[in-house]
């Protein structure tokens, strides 16, 4: 368009002073000409040289009075932009699958046919132990070292995961692995860590195991009473012996009561993570505790009550009375007769509360006591039974604790005696007046 106007501009002055000579026989119309021509050539020097400017940088906004360049400037911003906006898209779409990739809770490493890594995310980093600056390009064969692994790789196809046991930093860890090939010769790398799984698995089966193992014990020895009452001849037993064997099957129905219910009380404290927050007056559950304790003694024991009187939680009643009797009745059950025992129900300074039951019992063995808490561990499973103990007082009382944010701490030193405390936090704490 404005190379056909310059065109028709200069067509029109060449005519202009070809006339101008034929008629006046002068070359004023030619120099005129030729001053214009100078002077439009300079116009148009300076226009290309604003375009060249802008060229370098075509995405920048196109320079303005560009005369004849103007169309193809245009056409040029045009398709910049276009492919500017194209790049942030593909760009946005590409960090988008990164983050997500980065994100997922499986790790991911992908590797070239010689199983060089060329990326991995987080949870690869946290599984496998890889440090991004130190392990992007080093063969993953050479990093791991684990012959099953080298010897998986070498197949042509996955069809099946690997389960892989290896030790990390000094811990064994199960982790799933399983390799994808992907695009051409590329290779996608996914590992699970299943140790926790696994672990869970292992405390599932131990569960039901002593579950069972625990019914067990007085079923037999229940089933065993009833066929000697059932098949001993008329009379052939005194009124002495049926009585005995009869409070022998009341003992172990008993037994098996308890045990039940203990079960119950964890399966309904596993149901939800945190206790509701009612006001729980301390004193009168610790006065209920008393109540059973000093029934269960028998006036075997000396008690000391230090309870502060105003001292209440934001929590569930029916599990705290159960953790604080818990931790009575088992001062009571593992402290030799004439022995003390000492209750305290305090705030500390800290804003928190504390509630601890001190015996002077038989105390516990240092290796013992960070295993306390697990369902069904006893230290002597023949002593806990004899004392009517079923091995969860302990589970409950640590889940009861961690359900109110509080801390279930234990010492204790074998033959002097034990401290069993539960460390409410402040958050939890009601002082009233
Ligand atoms: P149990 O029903 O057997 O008492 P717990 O879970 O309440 O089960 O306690 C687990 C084990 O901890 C008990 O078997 C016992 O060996 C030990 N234990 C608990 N409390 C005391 C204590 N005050 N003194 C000594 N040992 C204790």
């Amino acid at each position: 368009m404005s190379w056909s106007r310059t065109l028709l501009w200069f067509i029109f002055w060449f005519a202009l002073a070809a006339s101008v000579q034929y008629r006046w026989d002068t070359a004023v119309g030619w120099i005129i000409l030729t001053l214009a021509c100078g002077v439009i050539l300079t116009i148009r020097r300076r226009q290309a040289n604003r375009v060249a400017v802008w060229a370098a940088h075509p995405e920048t906004d196109p320079p303005a009075d560009v005369g004849q360049w103007e169309d193809m400037v245009a056409s040029l911003y045009r398709h910049t932009r276009g492919q500017a906006i194209a790049v942030r898209t593909l760009q946005e779409t590409n960090d988008a699958v990164m983050s997500a990739a980065q994100a997922l809770p499986i790790g991911a490493i992908t590797l070239n046919k010689d199983f060089q890594i060329r990326w991995f995310n987080a949870a690869a980093e946290k599984i496998l132990h890889l440090k991004p600056a130190q392990d992007i390009g080093q063969n993953l064969l050479n990093l791991l070292r684990s012959p099953p692994f080298v010897a998986y790789a070498k197949q042509t196809t996955w069809e099946e995961p690997l389960i892989l046991k290896i030790a990390l930093e000094g811990k064994t860890q199960s982790i799933m692995m399983r390799l994808v090939p992907y695009a051409e010769d590329q290779l996608l790398l996914i590992a699970r860590d299943l140790t926790q799984i696994e672990k869970l698995e292992t405390t599932r089966r131990d569960f039901v195991a002593n579950v069972s193992h625990e019914m067990r014990t007085p079923l037999t020895v229940l089933s065993g009473f009833l066929e000697t009452l059932r098949e001993a001849p008329k009379g052939a037993l005194s009124e002495e012996q049926s009585q005995h064997y009869l409070k022998l099957m009341h003992e172990q129905a008993l037994r098996m009561e308890a045990l039940v219910s203990d079960l119950l009380t964890l399966s309904a404290l596993e149901t939800s993570l945190s206790a509701d927050r009612n006001l729980v007056q301390m004193s009168e559950l610790v006065e209920s505790a008393r109540q059973q304790a000093e029934s269960l003694s028998g006036a075997r024991h000396i008690f000391h009550w230090e309870i502060e009187p105003n001292l209440n939680l934001l929590g569930n009643q029916t599990e705290l009375s159960s953790a604080i009797t818990n931790l009575l009745t088992n001062a009571v059950r593992y402290t030799p007769d004439g022995q003390s025992i000492t209750v305290q129900w305090r705030l500390q300074p800290d804003g928190s509360a504390r509630y601890s039951v001190t015996d002077t019992g038989i105390g516990i063995a240092s290796e013992h006591i960070p295993r306390l808490s697990e369902r069904f561990y006893t230290v002597d499973r023949g002593r806990s039974r004899a004392m009517g103990g079923t091995g969860l007082g302990l589970a409950i009382t640590k889940h009861v604790a961690m359900r109110h944010d509080a801390q279930l701490d234990i010492q204790s030193k074998l033959g002097a005696g034990s401290t069993f405390s539960l460390v409410f936090a402040p958050d939890r704490v009601i002082t009233a007046c």
